[in-house]
C-alpha cells in the first residue's frame, strides 16, 4: 500500500487518480495486516486497488466524472466494491473515467483526460475508455488491480490499449447496485488485472448474488482460479467471419491468427463460425445504450444530487431543471441524452427503439446456435486499432468513436462474458489485445482458454 501510495504521488501526469484517500488506504491496510497475522486472510487481502468513479464508495466522493454529480458523497457503498472491501482489499482511491461511462477515450471526464502509460516517440495517447483511469493506473503499476465497468466494451478496450487483461462477466455476475447506472441492460462491472491469474481471482470476490440487485444472478460462484488448469484440449474456438472487417490492418489481421495458432498448439480445435447479424450490432447498440441511459440520467435534475446551476429572480423549476442539466452534463452526455429521448419518443419509438430490440434477440440467437453447436469460445481481435492520440477524434464525427467498440458490443448485448488479454505489439511497439467471447455464467473455462494465449 505505502508504495503505490508513492507511486501515484509521482504519477499525477498520468491523471488516472481524480481522488485520493491514503488515510482510509492505510487504515484498511492495518486491519489487512491484522487479519493476516490472525490466519484469516482471503486470497486478496491487503491488496491494493483503484475504484472506478462510477462505484459509489462510502464517505468518499463518487461523481461518474461528471460535473453535475460534483459533491456527491454517498452515504453507501456499492455492492462490488463491498465484497471487495469485505475480502480484505485497500482502496487506494477513486479512478478517471468518461463522464458517465459514455466514450472510448477518457476525453470526456470533467477531470479531463487519463493518459496512457505507453506512447510512441513523445506523442501522448489515450488509455481508452471509459475505464481509462483504471487502465492506466493497473499497466503504470499504480495499484495492482482496479474495478472497471463495460457497457459496450469499457473494460476490454482500455484493457487492450494498455497491455492489461480485463474481464467483462456474464450479465448478472456483479451486483450493479450502487453503480452509477449508464445502459441498466448492459451494465457489468468487472476486474482490470496484470494477468488472468489474478482477473479470477478478484473476479470471485467481486461477484455473487446480491438481494439488492433483481437482475444480480443467483447462481453459485466457483472457484475461479482452481479452474485455470491449463487443459484446453478438444475445446472448440470459433473463428467468426463477420469480424473480418473490411479495411482491417493487416497486423490486427496477424495477432487474430498468432492467437488462433496458440490455441491450436496447446489442443484446441479451431473452427469457421458465422455470427450473421454482427453487422447491425453497432447500431443496435448505439440506440438502445442511449434510450436506457436517457431514462437514467433524468433523476440528475438539480434536486436530489450534486450541482444546481444559479438561478435567476423569475426562474422556475423548468429553468432550474434546464439550465442545471445544461451545465452539469458535457456535450457527449447531452447528445445520447437527446438521441434516446429521440429513439423512444412515442413517433419513432417502433422504428428506432423496438427495432434496435428485436436486432438485440437476433444477435443474442447468433451466439446461441454457435453455442448449441458445440463452440466453447469465440476468438476476435479487442480493437480495431491500437491506442490513438490523445485529441486525435476531437474534432472527428462522433460516430468515428463509436467504431471503437465495433468488437464489444456484441458481447454486451448479448450479455456474454468477454475478456481482453494483451497479445503482442503493434509496428509501432504499442500493445494490442485479442477477445474471447465465452457462454453465458461459464467464465471460469473463459479464463481457463484465456490463460493459454497469454
Ligand atoms: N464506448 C462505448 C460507449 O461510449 C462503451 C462504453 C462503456 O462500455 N461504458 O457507449
Amino acid at each position: 500500500t505505502e508504495a503505490c501510495l508513492t507511486e501515484i504521488e509521482g504519477a499525477d501526469a498520468l491523471g488516472a487518480f481524480v481522488h485520493n484517500t491514503p488515510d482510509l488506504a492505510r487504515e484498511q491496510a492495518k486491519a489487512a495486516d491484522a487479519r493476516l497475522q490472525a490466519g484469516d486472510a482471503p486470497a486478496m487481502c491487503g491488496i491494493p486497488l483503484g475504484i472506478k468513479d462510477l462505484f459509489c464508495t462510502k464517505g468518499v466522493p463518487s461523481q461518474a466524472a461528471s460535473k453535475i454529480l460534483e459533491g456527491f458523497t454517498p452515504e453507501y457503498e456499492s455492492t462490488v466494491s463491498q465484497n471487495l472491501l469485505d475480502a480484505g482489499t485497500v482502496m487506494l482511491g477513486k479512478l478517471n473515467m468518461d463522464e458517465f461511462a459514455m466514450g472510448s477515450s477518457n476525453e470526456t471526464s470533467v477531470y479531463g483526460n487519463a493518459v496512457n502509460p505507453w506512447k510512441v516517440d513523445d506523442r501522448q495517447l489515450t488509455p481508452g475508455g471509459s475505464s481509462g483511469g483504471s487502465a492506466s493506473a493497473v499497466a503504470a503499476d499504480l495499484c495492482l488491480a482496479a474495478t472497471g465497468t463495460d457497457t459496450g466494451g469499457s473494460i476490454r478496450q482500455p484493457a487492450a490499449f494498455t497491455g492489461i487483461t480485463g474481464i467483462k462477466p456474464t450479465y448478472g455476475r456483479c451486483s450493479r447496485w450502487g453503480v452509477v447506472a449508464f445502459a441498466s441492460s448492459l451494465d457489468q462491472a468487472g476486474p482490470m488485472t496484470k494477468s488472468v491469474r489474478d482477473a479470477a481471482i478478484m473476479l470471485e470476490a467481486m461477484c455473487g448474488h446480491d438481494m439488492k440487485d433483481s437482475t444480480s444472478a443467483d447462481i453459485p460462484v466457483p472457484n475461479f482460479e482452481a479452474m485455470l488448469t491449463g487443459d484446453i484440449k478438444g475445446k472448440k474456438i470459433g473463428i467468426p467471419k463477420e469480424y473480418r472487417m473490411e479495411g482491417m490492418p493487416a497486423e490486427i489481421e496477424k495477432l487474430w491468427a498468432d492467437g488462433a495458432d496458440m490455441l491450436r498448439d496447446a489442443g484446441a480445435e479451431i473452427v469457421d463460425i458465422s455470427l450473421p447479424h454482427t453487422k447491425y450490432a453497432l447500431p443496435a447498440y448505439y440506440v438502445i445504450a442511449p434510450a436506457e441511459a436517457s431514462s437514467n440520467l433524468a433523476r440528475y435534475d438539480g434536486v436530489k444530487y450534486g450541482h444546481r446551476a444559479k438561478l435567476e429572480a423569475g426562474d422556475g423549476i423548468d429553468e432550474m431543471y434546464a439550465k442545471t442539466r445544461a451545465e452539469g452534463f458535457g456535450d457527449e452526455v447531452q447528445r445520447r441524452v437527446m438521441i434516446g429521448t429521440y429513439v423512444l419518443s412515442a413517433g419513432f419509438y417502433d422504428a428506432y427503439y423496438n427495432r434496435a430490440r428485436r436486432v438485440r434477440a437476433l444477435i443474442k440467437k447468433d451466439f446461441d446456435d454457435v453455442f448449441a453447436a458445440g463452440v466453447d469460445a469465440i476468438l476476435t481481435p479487442a480493437t480495431p486499432s491500437a491506442a490513438f492520440g490523445l485529441g486525435e477524434m476531437e474534432n472527428a464525427d462522433p460516430v468515428k468513436m463509436y467504431l471503437n467498440d465495433v468488437f464489444t458490443v456484441t458481447v454486451n448485448l448479448a450479455g456474454l462474458p468477454g475478456i481482453s488479454i494483451p497479445a503482442g505489439l503493434d509496428a509501432q511497439g504499442l500493445p494490442l489485445g485479442l477477445q474471447l467471447i465465452g457462454r453465458p455464467w461459464e467464465e471460469g473455462d473463459l479464463l481457463n482458454i484465456a490463460h493459454e494465449v497469454e
